[in-house]
């Protein structure tokens, strides 16, 4: 909030219903809160929880020392994950070498398992040989998801390493493709696609208090 659409002057009462009432003239305004603004919290605190968000501590976690009540730290990291998000959007695509592979993320839950298991969230991941890399959940595990995603995040001419799933069997038009054979859980030759599955492994560990 800055200045008073009214009358210029720049103290207010914040009002219940989330707009500004001016405290010289007593005109109410709304204000468009940038999602740094949007948490009413000091900066001091906001850094703290940002902190905690990046060593990976759980709001449940963080009760015995608390930066704020657990409702605001979730609205917080709430905010915080629509950024990281949003900011995913602006990245550049990957081109060279890149590792292309799905899994799924969620609960352990009984009753049916595979792809179209409840409860469970399909990403598909494509790993840089450099180590970056780009995760987003795809709504179906078919052809149709994943090349959005090769579309949207790799620049054509890209070398494509993938497993045998048939709906990569585009990718050589797209650029070159090296399918990766496994025999017993081992893949055949000297290929692999490691760098995605190990970057699978890492985050499901990473998330798993969540
Ligand atoms: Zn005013």
């Amino acid at each position: 909030m800055r200045k008073c659409t009214a009358c210029g002057r720049a103290r207010f009462w914040a009002l219940a219903d989330g707009r500004y009432k001016c405290k010289a003239c007593g005109h109410r305004q709304r204000e468009e809160l940038s999602a740094w603004a949007s948490i009413r919290l000091t900066d001091a605190q906001k850094r703290q929880l940002i902190e905690r968000f990046v060593l990976g501590v759980p709001v449940y976690r963080q009760r015995f020392r608390p930066v704020c009540g657990a409702n605001t730290a979730e609205k917080m990291y709430r905010v915080l994950r629509a950024c990281c998000a949003y900011a995913e959007q602006w990245r550049a695509p990957f081109t060279g070498a890149v590792e292309c592979d799905e899994t799924t993320f969620g609960s352990a839950r009984h009753g049916p398992r595979g792809w179209g298991a409840l409860g469970k969230v399909i990403v598909f991941g494509i790993i840089k040989r450099n180590g970056e890399v780009k995760a987003m959940p795809i709504a179906t595990h078919d052809r149709r998801a994943v090349m959005e995603q090769i579309d949207a995040h790799t620049r054509e001419g890209s070398l494509y390493y993938t497993d045998q799933w048939q709906a990569y069997a585009t990718l050589k038009l797209r650029g070159d493709h090296v399918v990766i054979r496994k025999e017993k859980g081992r893949p055949v030759g000297r290929d692999h696609i490691n760098g995605i599955e190990g970057f699978w492994s890492y985050a499901k560990n990473w998330l798993y208090p969540y």
